[in-house]
């Protein structure tokens, strides 16, 4: 006999009765109940608390974003389905065709490549240009420069930007300054206080920490603008699933000890990789031999990142050498687990770009990128010295 109602069917309510859980709670439900269509109104026009349909919000994903946005220092944020998706929350909710932006030519590579091939689809016209350059960044701006979009520490070369100059610019013309501060994180710098307007993060990253959930979080100081931003990313569908979300608050947890830990081991490789045979460079901010190291400490202070990029002698035989050598680290394009990984943008980020691109931006066959992460300092060094003798022995 068919139910007479099968609407009635309900889910139990939660055990646990008068208690709190302890733990934080996952709420993977795509739809909400309301009273009646006066909440439901109240709800949409922000009246009322609530949830109505996942890709519009779940507790889930605004319970992250709220943390994010405290630990960012900004109002309030939207958590997005990957960094990606931050970023284009950001550009595709915020420019219209006519508008022109303005990007650091060393932003990470998707990102360049939504500046260089899909906005300009769209009508918004696009530059690049040094971050670290105000002066270089003053002069290309136009009147119709709608955006400014950097990362404070770039991929792979790790140049500091001149945040604080281009923000002033940005205040002054009224241009919206966009700031990635995934590498950074707000451990090492709340871009927010320095002049941004919108704040981006990778939380796939090491927000999260644990390369086990994909996830972005952009946020705002205004709410006017963090709301369009939202309604873009709840129309193009943009949602975080709630599963990643929960990973990725549990990570929270631990992410202030697991920066401080992996970015003092990052100095402490950085120190060792440059006293090592065969390695003719590292770039670190914290070091005083990085290019911005003056503008590093005036505007990180005492905590850097935990990534340090290196270069070998040898070509693409050393570096094959190098990554077989290096025992125990992943050789995987991401950053930020709780594991060291090691990356070659010349085989991975920056394959699109010929030899003599990269060797523009200071990238050759020799280098690679270490994102580093909890093992003992003395365990990582002794598979670099190791990577670093297979290398040499495998370009003489
Ligand atoms: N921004 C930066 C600086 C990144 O390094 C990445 C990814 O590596 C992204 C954004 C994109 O993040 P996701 O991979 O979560 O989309």
């Amino acid at each position: 006999m068919r139910d007479p109602k099968p609407t009635l069917i309900r889910p139990e309510p939660l055990a646990g009765g008068e208690s709190a859980p302890v733990g934080a709670p996952i709420m993977p439900s795509v739809v909400y109940e309301t009273e009646d269509p006066d909440a439901l109104d109240a709800q949409y026009e922000g009246r009322r608390e609530g949830f109505a349909y996942a890709r519009e919000g779940h507790p889930n994903a605004a319970a992250l974003a709220r943390r994010i946005a405290a630990m960012e220092g900004v109002g309030a944020g939207v958590t997005v389905g990957s960094g990606m998706a931050a970023v284009s929350a950001a550009l595709l909710g915020l420019l219209r065709a006519g508008d022109h932006i303005l990007g650091g030519d060393q932003l990470y590579g998707r990102s360049l490549r939504l500046l260089s091939e899909d906005l300009p689809r769209l009508g918004i016209a696009t530059g690049f240009v040094d971050a670290g350059d105000a002066a270089a960044v003053e002069a290309a701006l136009r009147p119709e420069t709608r955006m400014i979009l950097i990362e404070v520490v770039s991929n792979p070369t790790l140049r500091v930007a001149d945040l604080e100059g281009i923000a002033r610019l940005a205040r002054a013309r009224g241009i919206l300054l966009a700031v990635d501060n995934t590498f950074t994180t707000p451990r090492a710098i709340r871009p927010a206080e320095h002049g941004a307007d919108i704040v981006i993060q990778s939380v796939t990253k090491l927000l999260s920490g644990h390369s086990d959930a994909t996830l972005g979080w952009v946020g705002a100081r205004d709410a006017a603008l963090l709301r369009r931003m939202e309604a873009f990313a709840v129309t193009a569908g943009m949602t975080a699933s709630p599963f990643d979300c929960w990973l990725a608050e549990r990570g929270l947890a631990t992410f202030p000890l697991r920066f401080d830990r992996a970015e003092a081991t990052a100095a402490a490789v950085a120190d060792a990789l440059a006293a090592m045979p065969g390695v003719r460079r590292v770039i670190y901010p914290g070091r005083d031999d990085h290019p911005d190291a003056a503008r590093a400490r005036a505007l990180l202070g005492a905590r850097f990142c935990n990534m340090v990029t290196f270069e070998i002698e040898g070509g693409r035989a050393a570096a094959n050498a190098f990554v077989r050598a290096a025992g125990g680290i992943a050789f995987a394009p991401t950053l930020g687990d709780v594991g060291s990984t090691l990356s070659h943008p010349a085989s991975s980020s920056h394959r699109g770009l010929g030899p003599e691109a990269r060797a523009a931006l200071g990238i050759s066959e020799g280098t690679f990128r270490l994102s580093v992460g909890l093992e003992e300092p003395d365990a990582l060094t002794g598979a670099l010295a190791a990577a670093a003798d297979a290398a040499r022995r495998a370009a003489a």
